[in-house]
Order: structure tokens, then sequence, then C-alpha cells
């Protein structure tokens, strides 16, 4: 099987890597490729990074109008695409087809946010700020930019920081999850397809070696970092000593909130696709479900029904709402989680466990589980599970409730369900946390806003996508000028 190529210099290269990690479709063990994978990745990174320098020299100067002309050919070539390169998330992910089609549009929508650059990136003016003085702020290109992206959204999240980054006269690397690296040599088919200098756009392949060597090159200026909060804190901590802008978003522990007047049948239903969606393998599925009050048991018994209702399969397969997770290790490591849930006394109301799909025997599924009554110190509670598992927790004020959200050592989203605008108004103002719904579970923001998160999700300034994306990706220049009017009469 041949080695999965780097995107260097406008070219397919072949890595100075022989060691490979493979590709495999979670749904049935079948390897899809083999990519490069060990120390020799880090001569890839000091190539794609010379050559990322040299394309800069250009770019930076063309005006922001032209620089965005190649990002409205990408959003008609990912449109014409979408159905391929969805096909292909849902092969090395597990997620469904839909699933991946609705990353891919979330993808498009960032294209078409920055395309908007030459207005977001405006200069600000002050004339006469004394008489016959004048100051301004420009924003200027930073220089090399890096994201290095998680397993979950291969298509996606390279797209909350690529469009910004180059529409702002930057240079851009990839480096994709080793798990699923053939989305992004698609969409890096489409961006051959583009009149951009080369070398503008790069993709490198590999772990943690070729991390590294982005994380220490003198010549890479800024890093867009999505993955898990361990590997977070060290990318921000690593990078940002070398000097770097960073970037870092990291893993999650979603509360949500349910209180005793809230719709029943659609709150339940939402938190099911905020459970399941990806299988859980989300940034922002919900986890912990707090039921405030008195249910009369009413909202265990729709979110057991929701939950069972959830067709687990092969993503391709027709009707197929939920995939199997990334690897057998995950599907171990969230099967002991339930088990340990259960050991420190939660009761399965549902469990997903030894989940056989016909066809597809060797696939790391998990259905849809449930643990009810969970150990409010309990390591369920506390631990990201990024799989299928809900956890009820019984509650009996709101108060105790946002208490409980706001001990979580993570900060990426909350939820409240409720028909009270009191109730909504009080935890949306007082929620740690980046992202907030009330009665709607949180999907990625819309691409004009900041992919917020707070504490352990979340290491930096600025986030990914909208006006951050415009700031994170340009430093600003304060200048300040004196033109008297007296050389009038004079030249
Ligand atoms: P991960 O941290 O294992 O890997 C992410 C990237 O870091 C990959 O490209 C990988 O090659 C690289 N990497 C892994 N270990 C490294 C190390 N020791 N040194 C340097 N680089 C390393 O994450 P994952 O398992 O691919 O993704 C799942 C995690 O990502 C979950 O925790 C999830 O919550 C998080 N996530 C967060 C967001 C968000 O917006 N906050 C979005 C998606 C996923």
């Amino acid at each position: 099987m041949e080695i999965l190529k780097n995107y260097i210099n406008g070219s397919w290269t072949e890595s100075r890597e022989q060691q490979t990690a493979n590709v495999v479709n979670p749904a049935n063990q079948e390897v899809l490729a083999k990519v490069p994978y060990g120390e020799k990745t880090v001569f890839d990174v000091a190539s794609a990074v010379s050559f990322a320098v040299e394309a800069l020299k250009e770019w930076r100067d063309t005006p922001v109008m032209k620089r965005v002309q190649p990002l409205y050919k990408l959003k008609q070539l990912l449109e014409e695409n979408i159905d391929e390169i969805a096909r292909l998330i849902t092969l090395e992910c597990g997620k469904s087809f839909a699933e991946s089609k609705a990353e891919m549009q979330r993808a498009i929508e960032n294209v078409e946010t920055a395309c908007g650059t030459p207005m977001l990136i405006q200069s600000e003016f002050s004339e006469n700020v004394a008489t016959g003085i004048d100051e301004f702020m420009i924003r200027q290109p930073v220089g090399v930019c890096v994201c290095i992206s998680p397993f979950n959204f291969p298509g996606m999240i390279p797209f909350w920081f690529l469009p910004y980054a180059i529409a702002c006269g930057n240079s851009f690397i990839v480096k994709p999850s080793e798990k699923v690296p053939l989305t992004m040599m698609k969409v890096f088919e489409l961006i051959d397809q583009l009149d951009l200098p080369k070398g503008l756009i790069n993709l490198v392949h590999g772990g943690k070696a070729s991390v590294d060597a982005l994380l220490d090159h003198p010549d890479v200026k800024a890093i867009s970092f999505v993955g898990s909060t361990n590997v977070a804190r060290y990318i921000y901590q690593r990078g940002a000593a070398n000097g770097k802008r960073v970037q870092a978003q990291g893993g999650a522990k979603n509360p949500v909130i349910v209180m005793p007047d809230a719709d029943i049948d659609m709150t339940a239903r939402i938190i099911a696709d905020s459970v399941y969606g990806c299988a859980g393998q989300r940034c922002l599925a919900a986890s912990n479900i707090i039921t405030v009050g008195d249910h009369d048991g009413f909202i265990k018994e729709a979110l057991a029904e929701a939950a069972k209702s959830k067709t687990t399969g092969f993503g391709l397969d027709a009707g197929i709402e939920m995939g199997p997770v990334i690897s057998p290790e995950s599907k171990i490591r969230i099967e002991n989680l339930i088990a340990q849930g259960v050991s420190e006394g939660a009761n399965l109301l549902l469990d997903g466990r030894n989940a056989k799909i016909s066809g597809y025997e060797a696939g790391n599924f998990i259905k849809p589980t449930i643990l009810e009554n969970v150990a409010l110190d309990g390591e369920v509670v506390k631990t990201e599970i990024f799989g299928p598992v809900m956890s009820l927790l019984p509650m009996d004020s709101i108060d105790q409730a946002i208490d409980f959200v706001n001990n979580n050592a993570y900060g990426n989203m909350a939820c409240l369900f409720t028909s009270s605008g009191l109730n909504a108004r009080t935890f949306r103002n007082r929620a740690n946390a980046g992202n907030i719904g009330i009665n709607i579970g949180v999907a990625a923001p819309m691409a004009q806003f900041p992919f917020s998160g707070w504490n352990n999700s979340f290491f930096g300034d600025l986030h990914g996508q909208g006006r951050h994306g415009i700031e994170f990706f340009t430093q600003t220049k304060v200048v300040i000028e004196r033109w008297p009017k007296e050389w009038l009469r004079k030249f």
C-alpha cells in the first residue's frame, strides 16, 4: 500500500519518513491507507516551512481583495465535491454520512465568512490626534501559520483557521490527525486547483515528532491547535515559550440542566442528539444531564426512548444515525468508564456495551448508554468520555445545578432547558462556559462567531473563526504621522 504523500510547495511529495501508522475504517478495521509517522517527519516540516516562508514574500503584499478570490473558487470546489469528501470522513472517522456532510457545510461557511476579510481587516484612523498629526492602525500578516487538528472533525476544523489566515496574507501548514488524514488529502487536491503561489498552503503528516518540529521552528509564527486538554496545554506552553501566538482548544465535559418546566419531548430529543451525535465524539457533546426537581420519571423515560431510537451501524449504510467510535482502544476505554460508573453506584438504564452490528462484527461499536443516579464525585462525571454515554444526575434546585456546572474543570459548553425567561437569564449570566445553549444543544458556533471555550477547554486568548480569526492572523502596527501645513507653501 502506497504511503500518503505530503503537499509541499504546490506538489505531492514523498515523506522522508518510511515508518507509518495505519489509517483504519473504525466500522470494520479495514486498513485504508498508511501515513508517515515517525521522527523523520521533522524533515518534511522543515521543507514545508521553508517554502511557506518564500510564498509569503509575494502574498503579504497581494491586495486583500485579490487574496480572497481563490476562496470563492475553493467554496465552489468544496460544494461540488462535498459528497466525496463526506464519504471519506465517514470511512476514516466513522460518523454517519449525514453528519459528515453537515461537517463540511460548516467548513464551507467558514470559507464564505473569510471572503468578508476585506471589510473585517479595515484599518482604524484618527485624524488630528494633535494638530497636523494623524494616527492609524494597520493589520499586517503574522507569517507562517499552522493548524494541528484532531480526529473527530477532519474536514471542518482546519477551516476554522485556514481561510482567515490566507485572506489575512499569511501562509499555512495543515497537520491533520494521523488517524484521519484522507479527508485533507482530498481537500488538498482541490486546493491544488486554486490560483495560489506555490508553498502558500501545505500539508504535512505525522504525529508528535512533526508537531514538536512545528512548535520549535523559529519561522512558524502562529499555532492553532484543537485536540485533547493535556496536549492543548502542552502545545500552548511550548509554543508560547518559543514566542509564538497560540490558540489551543482542548477537551470538554458538558453539562445540561433540565428544569421541571421544560418541554419534555423536545428536550429529550435534543439532548439525545447532543449526547449521541458523532457517537459522542464531539467537544460540544452533552454528557452530564442534571434533572432539577420532580419530573415524575417522564424525562428519564423520554431520554431512554430517544436514545433507543438511534440506529447504529456503518455510516455509509442507509438510515444509520450513529457510527462506531474511532478505535478499539477508545471502545475499551469508554466501556471501562461505564463499568466504573456502575461500580461507583450508578444504575445502567441503557447498556450499549457488547453492541453487535451484523456485517460489521469487528467494528468499534457502542450503542447509546444511560447511567442514572451517578455519584456526583464519580469518575464518569468528571472525565471526558468521548463516547455515546449519558449520565443522569438528579438535583433539587437551579442554584445547586449552576454550582455543579461551575465546578466543572472544563468550560466548553453548558445548556439549560426551561420555559422560564428568568431561569434562562440567570443561567446565561452565571454559567461558567464559553458556549451556552438555551433550549437547544450547542453545535459548533456559526462561522461569524468565535468558537469560545473556557477553563481547561481553551488555552490562549483569541479564538478561531470570525473577527477573532482576523485578529489572530494579523499583527497590528500603529503609525503616527506629522504633516505640518506650512510645508504646503515650502514644496
Ligand atoms: P489528540 O490531542 O490526541 O490529538 C490532536 C492532535 O495532536 C493530533 O494531530 C495529534 O497528532 C497531535 N498529538 C497527539 N498527541 C500529541 C503529543 N503528545 N504531542 C504533540 N502532538 C500530539 O486529540 P484527538 O483524540 O485527536 O481528538 C479528541 C479530543 O479533541 C477530545 O478531547 C475533544 O474534546 C477535543 N476536541 C476539542 C474541540 C474544541 O473545539 N475544543 C474540538 C474537537 C475536538
